[in-house]
């Protein structure tokens, strides 16, 4: 069946024919395949301080779909997220993830590697000491590793999650809750959730200069967040105005306008090899 679906339209889990169930089925297979068989490769964005400079970055995993080519992660992780495939494929990246902070720490760059974590991972059982393991695995120091959440879902198991982000948060590793904005009543999750960053969700900086209400609900994120002296990044910067407002304001930031995300060498090589 894979031919005649034709290009990434396989990965569209939403297809609302019969054949929905067969789709999610066979991108499962192919997935598990694709961990195995090392198909999957971790990119790097850079994230940039209040500054502008250099202060590490995010891992956006993409696949090599043997058939298909590039795939991007919003085609496939919704569908890992329904088993605990999604808890392989993070771990994967985290290991991955890991030993390039090692590598950046032992040429004593003093950068962050930030990580997705899905709902599902954080809530697995044995979440905190697989995540210490394989820090230590990877001879990495805890505090360059960032664990980015989405607020949405974590909500699920509200207790349970912050029970698990204290526990790490103890050994030095960092929260960001990641898509900030979006989830419903945000502004209240985050006096529960111990995150030491917000990532304002990229919808409200596509509407920075123009949208009066997308820059009333970033000033009201920094003014909670401020008050309770937590990190704002503002995600997908485009342009040098958004640039300039997002430094402005003290923030942090990430977007294509600093950086598209790319395979972890020519990473290293545009952003490492020309300083320090
Ligand atoms: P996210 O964590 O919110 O990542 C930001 C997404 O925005 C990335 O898409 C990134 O490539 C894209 N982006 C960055 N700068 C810009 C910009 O200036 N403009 C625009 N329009 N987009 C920008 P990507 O790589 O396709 O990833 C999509 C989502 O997939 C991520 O959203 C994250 O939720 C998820 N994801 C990626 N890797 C992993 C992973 O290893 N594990 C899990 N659980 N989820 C992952
Ligand atoms: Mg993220
Ligand atoms: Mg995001
Ligand atoms: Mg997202």
């Amino acid at each position: 069946t894979a031919k005649d679906l034709g290009g990434n339209q396989i990965f569209n889990y939403r297809h609302e024919d019969g054949r929905r169930a067969e789709y999610i089925f066979l991108i499962e297979h192919e997935l598990r395949e694709a961990l195995r068989e090392e198909q999957l490769e971790c990119y790097l964005q850079a994230q940039v301080d209040e500054t502008g400079a250099l202060a590490g970055a995010e891992t956006l995993v993409r696949w090599h779909h043997p058939v298909r080519g590039l795939v991007s992660p919003g085609d496939f992780i919704p569908v890992a997220e329904r088993s605990d495939l999604i808890k392989q494929l993070d771990m994967w990246v985290l290991e991955r993830s890991l030993e390039f902070l090692s590598g950046w720490q032992q040429q004593q760059r003093d950068l962050t590697i930030a990580v997705n974590i899905s709902p599902r991972t954080l809530r697995s059982k044995h979440f905190v000491t697989e995540v210490l393991t394989a820090i230590e695995r990877a001879g990495a120091n805890s505090c360059g590793l960032v664990l980015e959440i989405t607020e949405g879902l974590v909500v699920e198991d509200l207790s349970g999650s912050i029970e698990k982000m204290k526990a790490l948060q103890t050994h030095g590793v960092q929260f960001s809750i990641d898509d900030f904005g979006t989830g419903y009543s945000s502004l209240t999750y985050i006096r529960e959730l111990p995150a030491q960053e917000l990532k304002i969700d990229q919808s409200f900086i596509r509407g920075v200069p123009e949208s009066k209400a997308d820059i009333a609900m970033i000033e009201s994120i920094l003014t909670v967040a401020k008050n309770l002296r937590i990190r704002v990044l503002a995600e997908g910067i485009e342009t040098a105005e958004q640039a300039e407002f997002c430094k402005q304001r003290n923030m942090w930031g990430q977007g294509y306008y600093y950086d598209k995300p790319k395979p972890h060498a020519d990473w290293c090589e545009a952003w490492l090899s020309h300083e320090g």
